[in-house]
């Protein structure tokens, strides 16, 4: 039986260091349960080995934290047992100083021979990875095993830490041998990760369900990989973690959830409480923050997750579950209409690391800039979009986008041809279209192919139709494009080239040499036959620069491919909107929260929601799947009226503030 995510979960973090005292001293089971019940929480994550390599319970296996004087673990999971609260147990594998400090054996090693680390070097105050080949493995198996045996009354585990990363420790240079491969290649290093990752995914799994069959597993890589659906056959259910401040950035769950959601399984969002990232006691966001987080996650059609970090002394901040508890009871309002929905999509835009590099899961992987910057564009144009790979069924998308590197191989080609001869519309940037080697179109935009442009920026001018409502161009596109003539194609927007190319030689202005007046022979668009090309990598370029004249030029583009949307508002560009079909009803969600640039930390800008700005009378056309008999508005359902024209809803919403549930009820 499919494992039921819970709907409410607390993530409680405790990874506590030997130098703190008194571990779990004021420990009130009553007081504990109570908190967590207040603030509307069905489940909760529970420590049972910290990235210290501290256990929280009495192991045999590992090592009891030294300043915790009884079972904590033990006392957690029996007091919520008693109260109706789930929980799931907690175990750090990739991390664990304790170990690592007594077995640098067991230590993961880069190509130079140093210790592999979070951030910095061997000495610096961060976390040690640990080789999963090394005889470290099956120490974390037996704990495992030891954790499901221990704990009957829990229902999984969540094991962390889980990347895919090149060792060149003594054991993983051994295997590499021992299969033919040369360890001082970095692809063959790869694939030798590659293995490891996949053996420690599987055999991990086999050791829970050895023990407890019917519990929930769930390996945490940091992001949701893409493109190997064969990797999730291990994973009992799915979790988005992205905090946003905290390195993931905002981009990162809508693009995880737009890739999950499709494929029919249940699946959670997790967000933290902090103001930057894990662990920060003492530091907490905007309640109107994690109230966006959370609509967000739901509007997606995720179940929702906080994480927070349990002070050492046991006890639960009440001023952060006061926060979590007025969040969690407006997400519990929406959760009866969401269930059973599936989403409804116009746009497949095809994941290019998915096709790239299925399954990768390095850290590099959170932020592909071609991904991230379809995922923005489609987003602020307003498009109902899933985020796809090559699994996905291509004919439930009116039109496919293939963003800036998706060179085609003849099979994805000859798929492509077919979706477009059936009606579909394949929508492809940059590279994309390209055979494998770059040498030609695989699949005909109406252009022949020339090569990348010698000049490192141009503009584009587009067609009547397809030009912002602001601008008619050229508009500067500071990126290198490719260079295709025109064919039998329907040209949508014209290449104009830079008098000259920048360099240290010559240059013009601050950044860029003006476009000649006429326009170069290569195209800016062009389309034939449902498949469009467009010369510049626009979705990477947007990523950096977020030109929105550029954005609406590519939005008309996708717009002539659909013919018409299923859903138009007048929500603004910030704004998510989202549509879900259910058996009887269709449900429309808007967040609005704007987010504001206040601060940089290594791991990324800090982006802070703090103002819900109010809408009002917002303007929604929706393409009607069926006859509507009620348009019902918010948890209060106040009856909006509207009209039915054509087979389209048309009705108003009066007023958003951060979030807004509209029920269409056949
Ligand atoms: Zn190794």
């Amino acid at each position: 039986m499919a494992f039921d995510v819970p709907r409410r979960q607390i993530h409680l973090d405790f990874h506590t260091s030997e130098h703190v005292p008194d571990i779990g001293g004021r420990f009130d089971p009553r007081a504990f349960t109570r908190t967590l019940k207040d603030a509307h929480v069905d489940s909760v994550v529970l420590f049972g080995k910290c990235h210290h390599g501290w256990s929280y319970y009495d192991t045999e296996v590992g090592a009891r934290h030294p300043n915790l004087s009884f079972d904590l673990l033990k006392a957690q999971v029996d007091a919520c047992a008693a109260e109706g609260i789930r929980t799931t147990t907690y175990l750090s594998v990739g991390w664990d100083e304790r170990l690592a400090r007594r077995n640098p054996g067991w230590r993961r090693i880069l190509p130079d021979g140093t210790f592999h680390m979070m951030l910095g070097r061997n000495l610096d105050p961060f976390w040690s990875y640990l080789c999963l080949a090394s005889a470290y493995r099956e120490n974390v198996l037996d704990q495992i095993r030891e954790m499901a045996r221990r704990f009957p009354s829990s229902e999984g585990i969540w094991l962390d830490i889980i990347r895919r990363h090149e060792c060149c420790c003594h054991v993983c240079r051994d295997a590499m041998d021992d299969a033919g491969l040369d360890w001082r290649d970095p692809a063959h290093r790869q694939i030798q990760a590659k293995a490891v990752f996949d053996a420690w995914v599987a055999d991990s799994t086999a050791a829970v369900r050895e023990v407890r069959p019917e519990w929930s597993v769930f390996h945490n890589t940091s992001l949701v990989p893409r493109g190997d659906r064969k990797l999730y056959d291990a994973f009992s259910h799915i979790e988005i973690e992205a905090v946003p401040t905290g390195g993931w950035g905002y981009d990162h769950f809508p693009l995880s959830a737009r890739y999950v959601d499709p494929m029919a399984r249940d699946f959670m969002g997790v967000t933290v409480r902090f103001h930057f990232v894990w662990g920060e006691l003492g530091a907490i966001k905007h309640p109107n923050a994690l109230e966006a987080e959370l609509a967000t996650m739901q509007a997606h059609g995720a179940r929702v997750c906080v994480g927070d970090q349990l002070d050492p002394s046991g006890v639960l901040d009440e001023d952060v579950y006061r926060m979590v508890g007025a969040s969690y009871a407006r997400v519990k309002e929406r959760e009866g209409p969401l269930a059973g929905t599936r989403p409804v999509a116009d746009v497949g835009l095809l994941s290019s690391i998915a096709v790239r590099d299925p399954g990768a899961v390095s850290r590099d992987a959170r932020h592909i800039a071609e991904d991230e910057g379809a995922v923005r564009m489609l987003q602020q144009a307003g498009f109902l979009f899933d985020v796809v790979d090559l699994h996905s069924d291509f004919a439930a998308y009116k039109a496919v986008v293939l963003p800036d590197k998706i060179r085609l191989s003849s099979a994805l080609a000859a798929r492509l041809a077919a979706y477009c001869a059936g009606g579909g519309r394949v929508v492809m940037s940059a590279e994309s279209g390209l055979d494998l080697a770059g040498t030609a179109f695989a699949l005909d935009p109406g252009a022949a192919f020339v090569g990348p442009s010698p000049l490192n920026h141009s503009y584009v001018a587009p067609v009547e139709g397809f030009s912002p409502d602001f601008a008619r161009g050229p508009l500067l596109a500071w990126c290198r494009s490719w260079r295709a003539e025109p064919r039998d194609g329907r040209v949508l927007a014209r290449l104009h080239e830079p008098y000259f190319e920048r360099s240290s030689r010559r240059f013009n202005g601050h950044i860029a040499t003006p476009p000649r007046p006429e326009p170069s022979p290569f195209v800016g668009a062009i389309e034939k036959g449902g498949v469009y090309w467009l010369a510049h990598p626009i979705f990477t370029h947007y990523r950096e620069m977020g030109h929105v004249a550029l954005r609406d030029y590519v939005a008309a583009i996708i717009d002539d491919a659909l013919g018409a949307r299923t859903v138009r508002t007048s929500a603004p560009r910030g704004a998510t909107v989202t549509l879900r079909r259910g058996a009887a009803h269709d449900l429309l969600q808007i967040v609005y929260a704007p987010r504001e640039l206040r601060g940089s930390t290594p791991l990324g800008p800090i982006e802070v929601i703090e103002d819900l700005p109010r809408l009002t009378d917002i303007a929604v056309d929706i393409a009607a799947s069926r006859p509507i008999k009620e348009v019902l508005f918010g948890p209060e359902r106040l009856a909006l009226p509207f009209t039915l024209q054509d087979g389209r809803v048309q009705f108003r919403v009066p007023a958003v503030q951060g979030a807004a549930f509209i029920v269409l009820a056949a």
